[in-house]
């Protein structure tokens, strides 16, 4: 268990900066994701602190320690990518085992530690198995036991469960958040996915164009975004102008649809999202969302209706 600081990383492909100035500092036993749109440098972090590549300029410390120039082997990282297949000639124990056996580990050593991660991801009936005779999420558990296996001080997690379809993944995700608890082992997962990110982490770092937009708690990024693009990213915003000229985020479930008090609004569409409905209106030229439980009668398409929201539930951004 360790703790991982990026001091100015940047890292530039010709002209491309797919890392600008990154600063970013992971507490032991703290479980970050790196959340952006597809492009924006997500991969370039990971590979820089796992060692796969070398940043153009700043620092990288794992444990305190200066890695910046150290070879992935010196920085004892487990690594799940989605493309990161297992080997298919293998059976499930030889893929768990594969990390502990190029560290000299002894034969007695490995069986233990290789049945005790199994366990830990559910598939210790499954050792024999080769990955072809598994499910997709199958296949994912046994990538986070080879992952883990060997007791690494950082777990790096690029988009593991984005081959999965949404049962799934949701599954996986909170198994993926008891395994990480357990273990207490820092983690760093990417995803495109926001409500991947918000559920699951202790914090988020919101990238865009390998710049950092924002790090901060799921909920004080979702409620106070930093800027219009971390509004927009982290789910549906609704922006508002201020008299000062400024604009100012409230999120759909902040909005009450009433009889009246408030912005006069007509109900444009009504979508049904099993436990919630959203409703699309229009007020004049402006366009709201609003987020309701689905309770009692609905609102229906075109219905007058009056828009109101707590004050504190308005955020004024960038
Ligand atoms: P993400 O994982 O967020 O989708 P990446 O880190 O893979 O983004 O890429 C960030 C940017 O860097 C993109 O513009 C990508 O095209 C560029 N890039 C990544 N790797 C390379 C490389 N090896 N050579 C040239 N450009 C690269
Ligand atoms: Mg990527």
């Amino acid at each position: 268990m360790t703790d991982i600081r990026l001091e100015a990383i940047s890292k530039h492909y010709g002209a491309v900066r797919a890392a600008d100035s990154v600063d970013l500092a992971v507490a032991q036993g703290e479980f970050v994701t790196i959340l952006g749109p597809s492009g924006s440098g997500k991969t370039t972090l990971l590979s820089l602190i796992a060692g796969l590549s070398q940043p153009s300029a700043g620092r990288i410390l794992i444990g305190g320690r200066d890695v910046t120039a150290s070879p992935p082997q010196q920085r004892n990282v487990g690594l799940v990518f989605q493309s990161y297949a297992l080997f298919p000639h293998m059976s499930v124990f030889d893929n768990v085992a594969f990390p502990l056996r190029v560290r000299n580990t002894t034969a007695d050593v490995v069986g233990d530690r290789v049945m005790a991660a199994l366990e830990l991801v559910q598939l210790h009936g499954m050792a024999q198995r080769r990955p072809a005779q598994l499910s997709g999420g199958q296949q994912q558990r046994v990538a986070l036991a080879r992952a883990f296996v060997f007791e690494p001080d950082i777990l790096l997690l690029d988009e593991p469960l984005g081959a999965l379809d949404r049962k799934l993944r949701e599954e996986l995700q909170v198994e993926l958040k008891q395994l990480q608890r357990r273990l207490g082992v820092t983690t760093i997962l990417v995803t495109h996915d926001q409500e991947e990110a918000l559920s699951l982490s202790d914090r988020v770092m919101v990238l865009d164009g390998g710049q950092v937009q924002q790090i901060a708690a799921p909920q004080e990024a979702y409620l106070r975004p930093a800027n219009r693009f971390v509004a927009d990213f982290l789910g549906i915003a609704n922006f508002i102008a201020l008299p000062d000229g400024r604009e100012a985020v409230v999120r759909p479930e902040r909005i009450r649809l009433e009889a009246s008090g408030g912005r006069d609004a007509i109900v444009a569409e009504a979508v049904y999202l099993g436990q919630i409905i959203r409703y699309h209106l229009t007020a004049g030229e402006d366009k709201f969302v609003a987020a309701a439980p689905f309770v009692g009668r609905p609102h229906a398409i075109g219905d007058h209706v009056s828009l109101t929201w707590d004050a504190a539930d308005v955020w004024p951004v960038a």
